[in-house]
This record gives C-alpha cells, sequence and structure tokens, in this order.
C-alpha cells in the first residue's frame, strides 16, 4: 500500500483540513475535574466544551497552572494546537 500511494504521489490532492474533530471528552481526561467554576462556568465538562468551540482559552482554567497540572495543560496545549 505505501509503495502504490508512493508511486501515485503525483495524483494525490493534499488535503489540509483536519480530519477530525477533538471531542470535548478527550479535552476532559486532562482537566482537574474538581469543578471549581473559576473558568466562570459550572463544570469542567463545560469548560471542556467551550475550548473545542473556541469561546475559553486554557489560561481561563486557574486550576491548570498549578504545578501537579503542568504535565496535563502541556498535553492540552499539544491536543488543541495538533489534534493529536
Ligand atoms: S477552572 Fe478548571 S478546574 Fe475549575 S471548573 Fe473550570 S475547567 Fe474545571
Amino acid at each position: 500500500m505505501i509503495n502504490d500511494t508512493w508511486e501515485r504521489r503525483s495524483s494525490i490532492t493534499t488535503i489540509y483540513e483536519r480530519k477530525w474533530e477533538i471531542k470535548a471528552k478527550d479535552i476532559l481526561d486532562f482537566l482537574p475535574k474538581t469543578n471549581c467554576s473559576e473558568c466562570g462556568l459550572l463544570t469542567c465538562f463545560a469548560f471542556a466544551m467551550a475550548l473545542v468551540k473556541g469561546q475559553k482559552h486554557l489560561t481561563d482554567c486557574s486550576a491548570l497552572s498549578k504545578p501537579e497540572f503542568v504535565q496535563d495543560q502541556e498535553a492540552l496545549a499539544r491536543l488543541l494546537q495538533t489534534g493529536a
């Protein structure tokens, strides 16, 4: 399959659009899940939904800046930037 794709490479059109959507559940996995509401939303899931819609930013969750969540914050940044 790889060789076939390579042979056809000149006729393949590159698509730069993201082929998958980031799901709120994927984001929720990295949030503190304390539902503290400091971001202005009632739950971390609501915050995840707002992140997906571009209505909130990672910096709106003050809990993510705590040392114990630094790795989660970095993972979320990668997820939101690349979708991976
Ligand atoms: S500030 Fe962060 S931890 Fe608190 S509810 Fe919002 S997303 Fe959850």
